[in-house]
């Protein structure tokens, strides 16, 4: 059977999400996220020709939040390399994004980089050595480099909002000081994760950020080199194990993707070799992760027959 077109199945997802009365609930912890419109919805499917197949609010900035995660991890791989994995584990918790639960059991070492605790320590890495605003702006150059597009941007207002609030965090923070997995200044290290977090994209720029993990490490729109094949592949698979904390295994059952999730509704997904794909819609399930982001990517893959387990 021939695969249908890429552009009418995104057309078709599009207005099926913009006409569900099924939204999720938006994130309110962070008090900022809490005013975002659940009745928003972008699909963006960057491909091995450096084109973008869009549908919906494509051109819309959101708070990346947890997405953020896979790009401290490439740069922190590219920083400290394999000595990375001394600090971090690259285990599936099965908990909460924000448990503390795991680290006291397992001496201050979270379970992956894309946890809380997991990404705190990874952002500790990332800031040894540098000052916190030089940090940030590495953080922000390579996703503007990745995206070939510097409208990437911080959200202040979001990444204020989380200072303010993030009260979960400096605990796992703190916790991991007192085990000695975190090097720097907590207040310095969750500075810079906070605003890492509050990076705004939009789909588009999402989708062709993430490009090299779908190409061997190298974005095909801009010819970049970024990572080695071997790292992309290992960046795929905890993104497949760990991307979506304790809905991992239901994202991988029924999306079948790598695919990194963030509490502004965004999810990065992988279709290794063919596509990288962005979605957005603010309204989050019960695990945290986007609630009709998920269910497109359902739509996607089942219909494009790209779930990486095989065909339907
Ligand atoms: N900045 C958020 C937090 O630390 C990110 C969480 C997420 O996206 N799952 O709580």
């Amino acid at each position: 059977m021939p695969s249908p077109d890429l552009s009418d199945v995104v057309a078709e997802i599009a207005a099926e999400m913009a006409a569900r009365p099924d939204r999720g609930q938006v994130a309110t912890y962070i008090p900022e996220l809490g005013r975002i419109d659940p009745n928003q919805f972008a699909i963006a499917v960057a491909l091995r020709d450096g084109s973008v197949v869009c549908g919906g609010d494509c051109g819309t900035y959101f708070s990346i939040q947890s997405v953020s995660k896979v790009f401290t991890l490439t740069l922190a791989l590219g920083l400290a390399g394999d000595r990375l994995w001394n600090r971090v584990g690259r285990e599936p918790s099965g908990s909460r994004f924000n448990s503390i639960v795991q680290l006291e059991q397992e001496r201050g070492i979270p379970r992956n980089p894309f946890i809380n605790a997991g990404a705190i320590a990874v952002t500790d890495m990332i800031l040894s050595g540098h000052q916190p605003r030089e940090a940030l702006g590495e953080i922000l150059r390579l996703l503007q480099f990745l995206a070939d597009d510097d409208g990437v941007h911080i959200d202040r207002a979001v990444a204020a909002s989380e200072e303010r609030t993030g009260f979960n965090n400096r605990a796992l923070a703190n916790f991991m000081k007192g085990f000695g997995v975190i090097e720097n200044t907590v207040e310095y290290v969750l500075g810079v994760y906070f605003h890492h977090c509050a990076i705004a994209m939009t789909a588009r720029q999402l989708a062709a950020a993430g490009s090299f993990l779908a190409h061997q490490g190298k974005n095909p729109a801009t010819g970049h080199s970024v990572i080695t094949a071997e790292r992309a592949r290992r960046i795929n698979a905890i993104m497949l194990t760990c991307g979506h904390y304790d809905g991992s295994g239901e994202f991988a059952y029924r999306v079948g993707l790598p695919g990194k999730s963030g509490v502004g509704g965004g999810i990065l997904a992988v279709v290794p070799g063919k596509a990288s794909v962005a979605v957005w819609s603010p309204g989050l399930d019960a695990w945290g992760n986007s609630h009709l982001g998920r269910i497109a990517l359902e739509m996607l893959t089942t219909r494009m027959g790209w779930s990486i387990f095989g065909a339907p």
